[in-house]
């Protein structure tokens, strides 16, 4: 079978989510996210024979390409960024981790509306400012919250960031922390905002500290991309 080290690296896993939660005192459970991007079709079904039934794509159509041969029943999510003209796309994908301005809101709310059932989607917040992630910055969340309340082709689920590759541990800790602040302004406004998608193979530990509710990862249970 492909991918040997992964049940061992999983259980590895688990014990560090475990521990990182209970330090972390949120309280909340955490939901592994396999992400399988640039692996082929032998890398869900891996993450599934191993107990793992999300698996996460950042690319619309290498995941449409990559549905097509992998028949273990996944749930797939859409981690990665969405143009707009590729909104009718989403059908497949249980969450749209990157919805990361008001247009691309607005596209997705118009494909629920005409599908007839809301898209659901977290919304991507850039804390840092970094200039190469997309995403809201904190200042304007409230006020595209209460906007967002009103477009009912939408799911808003939450709040999903990506904090800044091998930062300092204080850095990674404001950028999840805001985050986290992101998701309450979010219930603030009154929409369903429970999830805070955040932390990948480098990171994970000190997002489950400040709340995640879903890690993304890849490197860590299938090994290096090609
Ligand atoms: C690739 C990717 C990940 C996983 O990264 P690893 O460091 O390999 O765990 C998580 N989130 C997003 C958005 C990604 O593109």
């Amino acid at each position: 079978m492909p991918f040997p080290a992964l049940p061992a690296a999983l259980a590895d896993v688990r014990r560090r989510i475990a521990a990182a939660a209970a330090r972390g005192g949120h309280g909340q459970s955490v939901t592994i996210i396999a992400v399988t991007k640039s692996f082929g079709p032998g890398a869900p079904a891996a993450a599934y024979e191993a107990g793992l039934a999300d698996v996460g794509e950042n690319k619309v159509q290498e995941a449409l390409d990559k549905m097509a041969r992998v028949t273990v029943p996944v749930r797939w999510h859409l981690i990665g960024h969405l143009q707009r003209n590729k909104v009718k796309f989403t059908d497949p994908f249980v969450l749209v981790h990157g919805m990361d301005s008001a247009r691309l809101a607005d596209a997705l709310h118009a494909h629920g509306v005409s599908r007839g059932k809301p898209v659901p989607a977290l919304l991507q917040v850039n804390v840092t400012g970094e200039a190469t992630k997309g995403g809201y910055t904190p200042p304007d969340i409230a006020a595209e919250a209460r906007r967002l309340r009103a477009l009912d082709g939408l799911h808003v689920g939450g709040v999903m960031t990506m904090a800044p590759f091998d930062a300092p541990e204080p850095v990674l800790r404001a950028a999840f922390g805001g985050a986290r602040e992101a998701r309450s302004r979010l219930a603030d406004a009154g929409l369903p905002a429970t999830e805070l998608s955040m932390g990948m193979s480098g990171d994970f530990e000190i997002a489950v500290e400040e709340g995640a509710t879903m890690v993304r990862l890849g490197t860590i249970l299938f090994g290096t991309r090609g």
